[in-house]
């Protein structure tokens, strides 16, 4: 058995678009018979670059989140489909088939994670096929890991140990996107954008000069779960955090009276400046 998949690190994403534009180019206006139908100029995003904001000015984050149909393993567009219209293959790719899924609109609005597109033109429900024309010719990765020009994405079968993606993803804290969905996805990813916590720290006698080198420690309870120093701006972060959760930053420098914040991570948290008072 094989399970075909993409591993999606987005801390490697820089947002370029050359994935979705190699799709594209792959998919407008040819059609791969019984693997997909042509896929028309507009309104339809196979490979999804969505955009994720984090924080607020001055200090926002983006990320990009490269989102292709996901390859679920229970999959509600299996399940909702009619006629067997979208089926598992044994090598774990989900395929619409392009003849018995046309009029079943309702494939489109099973997906959760919305990667099923209408085509109001052929009256059919359309998405990825991970490339699969291509790789039953005997091609091994594609288009859009071809064009990747940083290495956020790996192709691979997770079955064979011997295999770069099953490597990373024993090796990597690869994570579900929107677990909540339920839907054992077979595409992973590594990096999703989570909560942050940002400060500066700033000397009360020499606020002229940014405070480098100052020691930072994020504290859950009594335990250090991370540590940093404040860089060449006095700036310091801690990103990758869980959402809603309570946490004590420690700042600490010699000559100075260390200060203790309480930081919840409902929201991401801009600490603005932090003053340190020098010992009397
Ligand atoms: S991501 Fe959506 S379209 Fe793809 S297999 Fe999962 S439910 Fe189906
Ligand atoms: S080609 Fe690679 S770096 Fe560019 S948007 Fe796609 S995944 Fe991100």
């Amino acid at each position: 058995m094989a399970r075909l998949s993409l591993l999606i690190d987005v801390t490697k994403c820089t947002g370029c678009h050359n994935c979705f534009l190699a799709c594209r180019d792959e998919y407008f206006g040819n059609d791969y018979g019984s693997y997909s139908a042509p896929q028309p100029l507009e309104g339809q995003f196979w490979m999804k670059v969505v955009e994720v904001e984090r924080g607020s000015y001055p200090k926002p984050k983006l990320d990009y989140v490269p989102t292709p149909c996901l390859h679920c393993e229970d999959a509600p567009c299996i399940a909702v489909a009619a006629d067997g219209a979208v089926y598992r293959r044994p090598d774990g790719i989900v395929i619409i088939d392009p003849q018995k899924a046309k009029g079943q609109k309702a494939i489109v609005n099973s997906c959760p994670y919305r990667m099923v597109y209408w085509n109001a033109e052929l009256e059919l429900p359309q998405k990825c096929t991970l490339c699969a024309h291509h790789l039953d010719k005997g091609e091994k990765t594609t288009r859009c890991v071809e064009a990747c020009p940083t290495g956020a994405l790996v192709f691979g079968d997770l079955d064979d140990p011997t295999s770069e993606i099953a490597q990373l993803t024993a090796a990597l804290d690869v994570e579900v996107y929107h677990p909540e969905y339920n839907t054992a996805p077979l595409v992973k990813y590594v990096g999703l954008p989570t909560r942050f916590i940002v400060g500066e720290v700033v000397l009360r006698d020499d606020q002229g000069e940014c405070a480098e080198g100052v020691a930072i420690t994020l504290l859950q309870g009594s335990e250090a779960v991370m540590e940093t120093e404040t860089d060449s701006y006095g700036d310091f972060e801690f990103d990758g955090l869980e959402k809603d959760k309570a946490y004590d930053v420690r700042v600490e420098l010699d000559g100075y009276c260390p200060m203790i914040i309480e930081v919840g991570t409902k929201k991401d948290v801009d600490l603005g400046p932090i003053i340190l008072e020098p010992f009397c």
